[in-house]
């Protein structure tokens, strides 16, 4: 929903130089960044980025209002910080001092999200909009993780295909446009990650990161004397003809754990996986891994086929992106259906976890197309990509 006119803020002209403050906080992690805007037509500069991260260890997960604290106690001392330091400071936002920034324009997840976490975050933006007069643009957070590798580089160019493998996400999405996005697969329960940290800890693997380590795991060191019998498979899910699911366009990763402890514990009658021997859990964990990589590229070449774009250029973003057999797997079963030509990219796993750069890139893309935030707009928890303007606040110039 769009509006022509109300609450807007002082207006910039859109070729100009211009400095963005971007904030990101829709989940448990304070993030600010600085970025310097030269001209629409050359390449955005990050002056900084800051991030304080909360340790969940001890609770075990995420808390709505753990987050929502960390984020009040955290945000502001990190905004300040991020303006001292960068020669930013609010009462010399206006001036035309060279040697000064100012703040142009304020850019904020608005949602999808932990609706404290946004407020705590979003609120601030508008403080800081009103107080000195500049626009505020409401960012979709997914919207943000697929647009991040062109702030680093001219491709993709639009249209392109994204696929996000995170501890969060799976999801498969084509993007016309800033605001056009179309959602070809996700997953119908758990993310990817989720699942390869659950079967990692399951098998004994440790560490900050259990996929990665899952995957270090398995790529060093031998099987032999594995003991696995030939036949233990695991399955693919949402596959079985006869229950006409072999088209369902979903991804599904929420069965792997209980397959990985039936089957163990058919094979060596236990239940106790970590205390098998190490090439008995190498090899477990190389064929469970496979087999979740397998289903992965099984349904997001399903998806492929739904996309209503070229699939030339292909974003595999997201934590789980890292892993080499993942790639290797992914552009092998792409390529042969797809051709040689299409290009994967790989944005740098740093800003494929929760970023405030991101939130940036993607206010700015919005702002060049026309777009800014009325300040009577509220965050909200649920926002799909696929509606990025169906969503009141919209001004459009
Ligand atoms: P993110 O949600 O984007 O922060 O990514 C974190 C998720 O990616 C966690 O589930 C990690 O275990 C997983 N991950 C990180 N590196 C790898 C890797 N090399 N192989 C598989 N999974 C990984
Ligand atoms: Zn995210």
């Amino acid at each position: 929903m769009l509006r022509t006119s109300f609450c807007r803020l002082k207006q910039i002209p859109r070729l100009a130089k211009y400095h963005v403050l971007a904030i990101e906080t829709s989940c448990d992690d304070t993030t600010v960044a600085l970025i310097d805007r030269p001209s629409p037509d050359s390449r955005p500069v990050l002056i900084s980025h800051l991030k304080r991260s909360l340790d969940n260890t001890a609770a075990g997960g995420i808390i709505p209002l753990d987050a929502r604290n960390f984020h009040q106690t955290n945000l502001a001392p990190l905004v300040h910080e991020l303006l001292a330091s960068n020669g930013v400071s609010p009462y010399t936002s206006g001036s035309s001092a060279d040697n000064q920034k100012k703040i142009d324009i304020i850019a904020a997840t608005r949602g999808p999200g932990m609706v404290g976490s946004l407020a705590a975050g979003y609120n601030l933006a508008k403080g800081l909009a009103v107080a000195w007069n500049v626009p505020l643009v409401g960012v979709n957070h997914m919207v943000g993780h697929l647009v991040t590798p062109r702030f680093f580089n001219t491709t993709p160019k639009y249209p392109f295909i994204s696929l996000l493998v995170s501890g969060g996400h799976t999801m498969l999405v084509e993007s016309k446009s800033i605001t056009d996005h179309r959602i070809l697969c996700s997953s119908v329960d758990i993310a990817i990650g989720d699942m390869l940290d659950k079967c990692g800890r399951e098998l004994g693997v440790r560490g900050n990161m259990i996929g990665k380590e899952l995957e270090a795991f398995i790529n060093t060191g031998s099987s032999e004397g594995h003991g696995v019998p030939s036949d233990l498979k695991f399955p693919n899910p949402l596959q079985n003809k006869s229950g006409g699911r072999k088209n369902t366009l979903g991804y599904s990763f929420a069965g792997f754990i209980t397959s990985l402890r039936v089957l163990a514990k058919k094979a060596f009658g236990t239940e106790d996986l970590a205390s098998l021997p190490d090439p008995t859990r190498r090899e477990l964990a190389s064929r469970l891994q496979h087999a979740i990589f397998h289903h992965l590229r099984t349904k997001t070449v399903l998806g492929l086929k739904e996309a209503s774009v070229p699939v030339k250029d292909v974003v595999c973003s997201g934590g789980v992106a890292s892993n080499l057999t993942l790639r290797d797997m992914l552009e092998t079963e792409i390529q042969s259906h797809f051709g040689d030509d299409v290009k994967f990219h790989y944005p740098e796993p740093k800003w494929c976890t929760d970023n405030a750069l991101m939130i940036g890139w993607a206010g700015i893309e919005l702002w060049e197309s026309g777009y800014q935030t009325d300040l009577s707009a509220k965050p909200t928890a649920k926002w799909s990509v696929e509606d990025v303007l169906d969503i009141d606040g919209w001004i459009k110039n």
